[in-house]
């Protein structure tokens, strides 16, 4: 017998020993204890851990499995620092609840919505009991963080987040909208012209790359999530909305302050990044209840301007083109205080399967005004109107080049086109949205927090689809002249733009060699490989692109000759012929996506382009191009923009932003000067 068979052996011996309860070492295990930290998980009390504002809420829990099927926890505390924690403590046994791998008598014990006033590092304990008196104990810890008195406090904070906008977007948005003469970029974009840029790190909990969930939820709860998870930790269980909380700077500035909430997005409203701002779930495809939660719950996070695409959620099921349903809702139980707890102690509301809900008409009764296009958008007097809903297509919203191409088609007396296709014509741009959102909120007089998303340079960059992510970069700097525009007329506005990821590793590798008439020429001969040697120039071949700008902002065409050339690092096999699509590639997420006229748009990336015969073979498998773990940009204007310099965590802008709305504006350690000394030669 080798070594290794009766290594394997003895082990079986063991599990054996183990089943007939005659184990020496059996005991129960704590298998997860929330918040996560290095120190439980590890046993390295590693300084990277959670961290939360002094006072703001978050759940405890601890998963701990019994040592046999008849055991059972009767007993678990958690304890700060070695006391007990007070607060009332949920068990309950994961039974039909958890996920498979766990047993029926693994228990849950959770605490809702404690917090702690006392900054430092805090170790949590879980303690307990089993049925048979044995007991067991594990640690973790995290930090409350240390908010300073500093000068002045900001009333208003404004984030323009640019979904998958890296470095790579921002300079093709300044190449093709500003224009460069002898290698100086002649009109800087908005975001250029902040006083203060820093580098944003942006890892989720579980992934170097992360999606739109986590990359949102950092900034504003100071935490890392799972990917796919809006403001809340990893748990055991299988439902999406119980998992441990924790409270979004919405939620904190409003319930310690009074201040309003805004979410104004180009996408679907239910989507991860706006829904990362106001709606607890691990499953940010939840959509029923991720609407449901943004009304319920509108006393905890102030919510009074909502606007976007998204109407699919609102309309009751019986309705054509309505998503709601019960698999993506939810309904918190009123007895068993695993979640009735999130209502008691949380103050959230219970949720009902109600799929035949008219959220539309339940927002109306709820005091806001409802808009569903740019005309009744722009009726709006917002002198008279808190409170705001706006949901201009059934999913997400058309991007820049089909509503600015829709609207320049109007003026000349035609139709026909991609937002005629899709039954909105009338959808406004995310700057106008962003006016209207800024004119309301600013009648709330203790201030407001912003959200701003420019959607679909994410979703446009998956789609490898260039023109289209370039004027929605373009389009979302419009939007960030406004907020710009509005800060700068006062001084009690902080303005902060960044994106949560890069999106499909976009690289300017230049620009086209030809004539646009030539790349037609070279597309129609079918030429593969030969099309790109002949059109893609490097280095000086590539010059210096000149997109002429009509006066709507926008290109007056995107297929100039010798255009701007862009490679994807995370691409997906592609056909490529370099030249502007007529059309989108299908949104999977609308609702008539498989009806004409849209089912005739091209189904993939491999459907697309096909006559210049020119596929370019991917690094990554599937149909899209994914994110990327490269680190963002950030740039701030108005006071405390300062403090967002160097390379940050996503986490630490979450601090910085609440350290200026609660306790004023600190300078960084790093830029306060020290007088310098000078050191005589010997
Ligand atoms: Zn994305």
């Amino acid at each position: 017998m080798n070594q290794h068979f009766s290594k394997i052996h003895s082990f079986f011996l063991f599990v054996l020993a183990c089943q007939a309860s005659l184990c020496a070492q059996a005991a129960p295990t704590v298998t997860r204890l929330t918040p996560p930290s290095e120190l439980f998980s590890s046993g390295q009390a590693a300084p990277v851990i959670a961290r939360f504002l002094p006072g703001q809420r978050f759940d405890l829990q601890a998963t701990i499995r019994p040592d046999a099927v008849d055991k059972q926890i009767i007993s678990a505390t958690f304890s700060l620092d070695g006391k007990d924690i007070v607060a009332p403590t949920a068990l309950k046994n994961c039974e039909a609840l958890c996920i498979k791998g766990l047993p029926a008598n693994a228990t849950l014990a959770t605490v809702r919505a404690f917090s702690v006033d006392a900054p430092g590092l805090h170790t949590l304990r879980i303690n307990a009991t089993q049925s048979d008196g044995q007991t067991v104990s594990a640690q973790g810890n995290f930090e409350v963080v240390t908010l300073v008195k500093g000068g002045q406090k900001i009333k208003n904070i404004i984030i323009l987040l640019g979904d998958g906008m890296g470095a790579a977007q921002r300079t093709a948005a300044r190449i093709v909208a500003g224009g460069y003469v002898q290698g100086k970029v002649i009109a800087p974009m908005a975001m250029d012209t902040f006083p203060v840029t820093g580098m944003i790190k942006t890892a989720s909990l579980n992934s170097i790359v992360t999606d739109s969930s986590p990359g949102m939820t950092a900034y504003v709860s100071g935490n890392k999530n799972n990917n796919n998870s809006e403001g809340v930790f990893p748990d055991d269980t299988l439902d999406s909305f119980d998992n441990p909380r924790i409270e979004y700077l919405s939620e904190y500035l409003h319930r310690t302050q009074g201040k309003a909430l805004g979410l104004v997005t180009t996408a679907d409203v239910f989507d991860a990044t706006p829904a990362g701002n106001a709606v607890h779930t691990s499953n940010r495809g939840a959509g029923t209840g991720i609407v449901d939660q943004y009304l319920d719950d509108r006393g905890l996070t102030g919510l009074s301007v909502l606007m976007g695409g998204g109407r699919k959620w609102f309309l009751p099921a019986s309705i054509p083109g309505s998503a709601r349903g019960d698999r993506t809702d939810y309904a918190f139980s009123s007895t068993d205080a695993h979640t009735a707890d999130i209502v008691k102690r949380w103050g959230a509301a219970q949720g009902n399967l109600d799929k035949d809900r008219n959220l539309l008409t339940d927002f109306q009764a709820a005091g806001f005004t409802y808009t569903s296009d740019k005309s009744s958008l722009d009726a709006i007097d917002p002198a008279k109107t808190d409170r705001l809903l706006g949901l201009f297509a059934l999913s997400n919203m058309n991007v820049a080049l089909d509503k600015i191409d829709g609207r320049r088609a109007k003026a000349l007396g035609q139709s026909g086109r991609v937002v005629d296709d899709y039954g909105f014509p009338d959808q406004p741009m995310l700057d106008e949205m962003t006016a209207k959102a800024l004119a309301i909120l600013d009648r709330h007089k203790k201030g407001f927090f912003l959200m701003v998303e420019g959607a679909s340079i994410d979703k446009q960059a998956h789609a490898m689809d260039t023109e289209r992510w370039l004027l929605d970069t373009i389009e979302f700097d419009r939007a960030v002249a406004i907020a710009k525009a509005y800060a700068q007329s006062r001084s009690d506005t902080i303005v902060i733009v960044t994106a949560d990821h890069e999106c499909a590793g976009v690289a300017l590798i230049g620009g086209s060699r030809v004539s646009d008439s030539r790349l037609q020429a070279l597309v129609r001969e079918g030429g593969g490989t030969a099309l790109r040697n002949e059109v893609v120039g490097v280095y000086e071949q590539a010059g210096f692109p000149k997109y002429k700008i009509a006066t709507d902002g926008y290109p007056q065409t995107t297929d100039i000759d010798n255009r701007i050339l862009v490679g994807y690092g995370s691409n997906a096999d592609r056909m490529e012929d370099f030249r502007t699509n007529l059309q989108p590639l299908q949104d999977n997420q609308q609702p008539f996506t498989k009806q004409e006229p849209l089912s005739t748009y091209p189904s993939g990336l491999l459907a697309r382009d096909q006559e210049g015969k020119y596929m370019i073979t991917g690094q990554v498998p599937g149909d899209t191009a994914t994110h990327t773990a490269t680190d963002v940009p950030l740039s701030a204007f108005g006071p405390g923009a300062y403090a967002f310099t160097g390379v940050m965590d996503n986490t630490d802008v979450f601090f910085k932003l609440a350290q200026a709305a609660t306790k004023g504006v600190v300078l960084p350690a790093s830029m306060i000067s020290k007088p310098i000394r000078v050191r005589r030669k010997p």
